[in-house]
């Protein structure tokens, strides 16, 4: 109940525009494993690894994007681009076997990061379903 009324806590600052941790991942202020850049995708790896390979994908400007469930039709091309930056650098980092993308969404999805993130998992054998 506790972790419960933390997450929802997280949700409501999100919602008022609250930065996050990965807003200094972004800027640089807070060191990261970043594994892929571009003007409106960052790529960095997960600090608790839930795989051999778990990498997080970013949008740098949250633009209202505190968790996919606030998405609109006008973020459709950053949305769009995600997936491709996760195929890309997945593949980069040797994943040819296969992968997992996740996105955690509120709090029955376990989201604990008000700024939209992609998951990507892989480097080992994989089960269905997820917890
Ligand atoms: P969520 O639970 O919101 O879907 O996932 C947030 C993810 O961000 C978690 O897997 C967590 O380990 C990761 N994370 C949280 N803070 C940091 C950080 O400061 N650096 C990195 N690299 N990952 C972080």
């Amino acid at each position: 109940a506790a972790k419960d009324a933390a997450a929802s806590g997280a949700e409501a600052a999100a919602d008022q525009g609250a930065p996050t941790i990965f807003d200094k991942i972004i800027s640089k202020q807070i060191p990261a494993n970043i594994i892929y850049e571009d003007d409106s995708a960052l790529a960095f790896r997960d600090i608790n690894p839930q795989a051999p390979v778990h990498f997080l994908v970013i949008p740098k400007h949250r633009d209202g994007l505190t968790q996919l469930s606030k998405c609109n039709d006008g973020h459709e091309k950053v949305l769009g681009h995600l997936l491709v930056v996760a195929s890309k650098v997945a593949l980069q980092e040797g994943l040819s076997d296969g992968f997992r993308v996740v996105i955690n969404d509120g709090v029955n999805g376990c989201q604990s990061v008000y700024h939209l993130h992609l998951h990507i998992l892989g480097g080992r054998q994989l089960t269905w379903p997820p917890g």
